[in-house]
């Protein structure tokens, strides 16, 4: 058998290695224990009256975490499915978009819209920071005939952990008065960072169960504005992904076919574990985890990708590894010796970069496992750092009620 992907090779050939497994990726994330018990139960039927209620609970969790008080579909499919769902509902071939070229995930969306025969401009970044809200209020200036019909921002650039203020960008929509819809992809940043669809005016949001919904892979949800529910009933060509039948799911918690019945056990007892705790509290302890983890990366003498500090983000942090090392060694190391698994570096900064994930069900002495094992691995791997990183993660969460 031909094994090629090195977390098999690892995970099949090192040496046995005790106890769980810490899968410190960016999504999925670790399914926390309550999320595990509720999906251990029989299927329903997705036509009877127990179903129709679990539909509307979920569907009104939701509304709580996307804050919004509109529509708010749910897909059994990945996150990429809310972002085609997102694109065929609301434009068809030919019209224009704008997106920011933030990182790898943006760069996906940008493709997507390509391959569905949309004309797209993109604006590019170096991957070290946000979208750029001066260069896009400067585009819609110019576009006076309004051509371009929406504008596409990843909130959280999974791939560079840098954060774009979906506000800022919204306000340089309001300013050059264009109508363009604004859809972003909140895919990783929903239940980490602070989000508001209504107050912030956002046309679709998009996100997926798997990051800081601490649910398994396989679901994708819109939140849509009244805007581009009007848009959609004059969009043709899709059929799956079709939001007329969200506005009657919103209605009776019904689905026009079957749906991830199990998975929907287990988000709703995802989003009833983040209201009990109240979503800032979630907020201010994704916060915490991430400046604890910034500040041990400052430690080890090493660069963090995101160069803008008001664009750090608080559920990802990416991590570049000195020139003449690889950062996917690194990676293999401690996956084999600590058995930990970090997110990879993605298109141009592969073997550039490593992800630590930090975002959904953690807890203080989880991140202190994780950095440590970081640390243990540069050591291992001959990465040149200095040592106190943990260290300094340990005076900040203790001196901060980790
Ligand atoms: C994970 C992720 C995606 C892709 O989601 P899938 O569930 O893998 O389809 C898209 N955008 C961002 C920002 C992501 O983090």
């Amino acid at each position: 058998m031909l094994l090629r992907a090195p977390h098999w090779k690892a995970s099949i050939m090192s040496e046995y290695v005790s106890g769980r497994h810490f899968l410190q990726t960016p999504g999925p994330t670790n399914l926390p224990e309550r999320v595990l018990r509720a999906m251990n139960g029989n299927a329903i039927n997705h036509r009877g009256p127990e179903f129709g209620a679990l539909g509307l609970r979920v569907i009104g969790k939701l509304r709580q975490v996307f804050q919004t008080v509109g529509i708010v579909g749910i897909f059994p499919s990945s996150g990429t499915g809310a972002w085609e769902s997102s694109l065929v509902n609301t434009l068809s071939p030919g019209d224009r978009v704008l997106i920011t070229r933030t990182g790898q995930f943006a760069h996906l969306w940008e493709q997507m819209a390509t391959k569905l025969g949309m004309d797209v401009i993109a604006l590019d970044t170096d991957w070290r920071r946000g979208a750029d809200p001066a260069a896009i209020a400067a585009l819609l200036a110019d576009d006076r005939e309004h051509r371009i019909k929406a504008v596409c921002v990843v909130h959280s650039e999974t791939s560079t952990s840098c954060m774009s203020s979906v506000p800022a960008v919204r306000a340089a929509m309001d300013k050059a008065g264009h109508p363009a819809m604004l859809m972003v992809d909140a895919i990783s940043s929903l239940a980490c960072a602070d989000y508001r669809h209504d107050e912030w005016k956002v046309d679709v949001t998009i996100a997926g169960s798997q990051k800081g919904l601490m649910t398994p892979p396989g679901l994708s949800f819109v939140a849509v504005s009244e805007k581009a529910l009007a848009k959609a009933a004059t969009a043709t060509a899709r059929s799956y992904w079709d939001w007329a039948p969200l506005v009657v799911s919103n209605k009776t918690g019904f689905f026009p076919y079957t749906p991830s019945i199990n998975l929907l056990y287990g988000l709703e007892a995802a989003l009833d574990m983040l209201l009990e705790e109240g979503l800032t509290n979630v907020y201010a302890r994704h916060e915490r985890y991430a400046e604890a983890t910034r500040r041990t990366v400052r430690a080890w003498g090493l660069e963090l990708q995101c160069a803008d500090p008001t664009a750090y983000n608080p559920g990802v942090t990416a991590i570049r590894v000195p020139d003449g090392h690889n950062a996917d060694n690194l990676r293999n190391t401690i996956l084999a010796k600590y058995n930990m698994s970090l997110g990879n570096g993605l298109g141009p900064i592969e073997g550039k970069v490593f992800r630590i994930g930090h975002m959904g069900d953690l807890s203080p002495l989880q991140l202190m496992g994780t950095l440590s094992g970081v640390e243990m691995g540069l050591r291992l791997a001959g990465i040149p750092h200095k040592s106190g990183g943990v260290q300094a993660a340990i005076e900040y969460l203790s001196g901060n009620a980790g």
